[in-house]
């Protein structure tokens, strides 16, 4: 057999299988496409070549070299087209002009066969027959130089406009060094210029191929790296299955010929189930050592930060990391084991596919702690072969863990991820290691933010409870001070009844005992009656604010309304309270406006305005001041008591209104006859009848009371008075 016909048949078979791997993987993308052009050029020369060194006939050596010729001459132009599809950026001129790549060498493939200008014949030279240049070569080595040029220029111009992007710059560098050994491959041309060396460009154009292959691994140029990894381990294993077989058949068709069918037979037997192994095995090799990484790993651990990101729940975290780890690694099974430092044993957190034996495991704490002292990283079970650690790999082993990943937190292993086997049967690769190193790393960030989170939340629902407790006994509390009150105002309802009515006759009895022996007391005894009068007036005043407060709490109030004349009201109250006045040494200055008749209740009134009055001479000082006037407004009718006493200090102005309220600048002057109840009574009263009542004061100079009449009164309906 002529040895020089294997070159050229195998470079064109490893063409025409790669470049159809390429076009196979994604018909649609133009650079495939192109690709498969250079491809199918590059065969179509090489197969010629192949032919045209095992044939003897001059006659079809001279159709061949014509043949063979079409290929090298579509070469230039394929690649040209390649290239304008590769680069990122390319103008409008190379655009268009790899558009009609076809045009020139279809013109000069048609010189091939209607002239002899382009290749005028063949040499035969003692390896093949070979084509021989005409005067047209010349021309096409230019257009092919020219073609190269321009190639190079535009992948140095890519790399300068991309130099930031590295992936961009690499496979552009990649390519230019590829492109550079085919370019080597014209030495060939040499050999059509009757310069007898023979055509080793084959090697240069493998070189070429290898790179391409190369950048298709590392570079994931073309998408192609699942395809490639699947045809290496195909094409390895016919390979390693292959070369014993033939070696040994040689053998024996040289020792022993007549066994050679049986050999054949019992050989090919024994390839059938050793393909399948050998296929596996490489499988694994390949995908630990070149294929490691069919994900992308950047991605990966973007959308496992995105996923942990998601929630701060320990068991939903897991869920979602593994629910994105799954499509890249493709893993069996993954669980979590948790460590829970109270009753010192490791639970199941998550699982999803591993057979645990119990729930509770009691792992060796510290082997664990020497396990990960040097590297706390994720590793392989198979790979610890330490007979330290054998109890622990001996546990990973039993629920058919692969990876072991720890995760940390405050500086301690908290938790354990197990990965069982990948569903393709693959090795998980050291890359897949550091990918999942990273996503530990983050995993314990997480959990330590979640853990962090739970406590809190665990908190919170503690204090929720105390609360709920506290709010309980706060309520009961309430309604025993709710009920304690209503008995108090009934209490006092009911003991005001019942005073009333000796007090009216107490009252009675005393204006009597006035009358009828008056004159006959001596005057010490006459100043004492009068005293029992008073105090007697006194109670009476007392119980009856009493009633009225117990009416106004129960709604028991009547009102009636009618035309009132509040000026002569308070003329009049004014000349009753001037005994008081004179008493204290009060001196009332009076200015009132011209005044109407308004719709309020009297009783109502009278109450506001003595109440008002009385207050303007008990808590003024001796020898002041007690202005009392009345103004005209567009609302209603305005009555003033100002005084010039002790005040009420600022702190207290706002509980004024309150029952029982009594200031302490009052309360400490001991007035008689105080119940701290006239205030209330006035404003709730006046404020019902849609008046209103307010004040100012400034301790120590005195104060101003402020009650508004309006014109017609309102009864509010949320108010708890009634009209008779
Ligand atoms: P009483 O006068 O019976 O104590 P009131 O409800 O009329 O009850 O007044 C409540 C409190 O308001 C008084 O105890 C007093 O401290 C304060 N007060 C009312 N009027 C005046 C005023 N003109 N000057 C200073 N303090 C007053």
């Amino acid at each position: 057999m002529n040895l020089y016909i294997l070159p050229p048949l195998i470079s064109s078979a490893l063409f025409i299988f790669f470049g159809w791997l390429v076009y196979k993987k994604n018909k649609d993308s133009e650079m495939n496409q192109n690709f498969f052009l250079i491809c199918v050029a590059t065969f179509w020369w090489q197969f010629s070549w192949f032919v045209l060194f095992s044939i003897n006939s001059t006659y079809s050596a001279d159709i061949l070299v014509r043949v063979g010729y079409i290929g090298i001459t579509f070469i230039p132009f394929t690649f040209y087209r390649f290239s304008i599809s590769f680069f990122n950026k390319v103008g409008t001129f190379d655009k268009i002009l790899s558009e009609i790549f076809f045009v020139p060498p279809l013109l000069l493939a048609a010189s091939l066969f209607l002239s002899n200008d382009f290749v005028s014949g063949y040499y035969n030279y003692p390896w093949g027959f070979y084509p021989k240049a005409g005067f047209l070569h010349i021309f096409y080595l230019a257009i092919l130089s020219a073609l190269a040029l321009r190639i190079i220029y535009l992948a140095f111009k890519n790399i300068k406009l991309f130099k930031d992007n590295i992936y961009v710059v690499k496979q552009l560098k990649l390519f230019l060094i590829a492109m550079v050994f085919y370019i080597l491959s014209a030495i060939d041309f040499v050999t059509n210029y009757g310069i007898n060396i023979y055509p080793f460009g084959f090697i240069f154009i493998i070189i070429f191929l290898v790179i391409i292959a190369y950048a298709i691994v590392t570079q994931q140029m073309m998408n192609l790296r699942f395809t490639l990894r699947k045809s290496m381990v195909y094409f390895l294993a016919l390979v390693s299955v292959f070369i014993p077989v033939l070696i040994w058949d040689k053998f024996f068709s040289i020792v022993w010929p007549e066994a050679l069918a049986w050999f054949n037979f019992v050989a090919f037997a024994a390839i059938l189930p050793l393909f399948g192994r050998l296929k596996k095995y490489y499988a694994h090799f390949s995908n630990r050592y070149f294929f490691s990484s069919l994900y992308d790993s950047r991605l990966l651990v973007a959308e496992v930060g995105k996923s942990l990101r998601a929630t701060l729940e320990p068991d939903k975290m897991f869920a979602g990391v593994s629910a994105t780890m799954r499509p890249a690694f493709h893993f069996k099974s993954v669980g979590v084991l948790y460590y829970e430092p109270k009753g010192e044993y490791w639970s199941v957190l998550y699982n999803d596919g591993f057979v645990f034996s119990g729930k509770k495991f009691y792992l060796d704490q510290e082997m664990l702690q020497n396990l990960f002292k040097k590297r706390r990283h994720p590793f392989l079970v198979k790979d610890k072969k330490d007979p330290y650690f054998e109890s622990l790999m001996g546990f990973f082993q039993a629920i058919s863990a692969e990876v072991v990943i720890p995760i940390f937190t405050d500086h301690k292993i908290s938790g354990l991820m197990f990965l069982g086997a990948k569903e393709s049967g693959d090795v998980y690769s050291n890359i897949d290691i550091e990918v999942l190193g990273i996503i530990a790393d983050e995993l314990s960030i997480s959990l330590e933010n979640g853990l962090l989170y739970q406590r809190l939340q665990d908190f919170n629902a503690q204090l929720q409870k105390k609360i709920d407790k506290a709010t309980v006994n706060l309520r009961l509390k309430n309604d025993e001070l709710q009920k304690v009150n209503e008995l108090k105002n009934e209490f006092i309802s009911v003991i005001s009844h019942q005073l009333k009515t000796p007090l009216a006759s107490s009252k009675l009895t005393l204006e009597i005992m006035d009358i009828k022996y008056g004159k006959a007391f001596d005057p010490e005894a006459g100043v004492m009656l009068h005293s029992l009068s008073m105090i007697n007036e006194q109670l009476i005043n007392m119980v009856n604010e009493l009633l009225d407060v117990a009416r106004i709490q129960e709604g028991r109030l009547k009102v009636d309304i009618k035309s009132i004349d509040i000026l002569s009201l308070i003329k009049k109250t004014s000349l009753e309270f001037k005994p008081l006045a004179d008493k204290r040494k009060v001196v009332i200055v009076e200015d009132y406006c011209e005044a109407q008749m308004i719709d309020f209740d009297l009783h109502v009134a009278e109450k506001a305005v003595s109440n008002m009055m009385s207050n303007g001479i008990k808590y003024n000082r001796e020898a002041k001041n007690l202005f009392i006037s009345l103004k005209k407004e567009a609302d209603g009718l305005l009555y003033i008591i100002r005084d010039e006493g002790i005040g009420i200090p600022a702190k207290e102005q706002g509980k004024i209104f309150q029952k029982f309220y009594q200031a302490s600048n009052a309360a400490s002057s001991n007035f008689e006859s105080s119940t701290g109840l006239g205030l209330y009574i006035v404003k709730s009263l006046v404020e019902q009848l849609g008046g209103k009542v307010w004040f100012e004061s400034v301790e120590g100079e005195g104060t101003s009371f402020f009650v508004k009449f309006p014109y017609k009164a309102v009864i509010a309906p949320d108010k708890k008075v009634e009209p008779v």
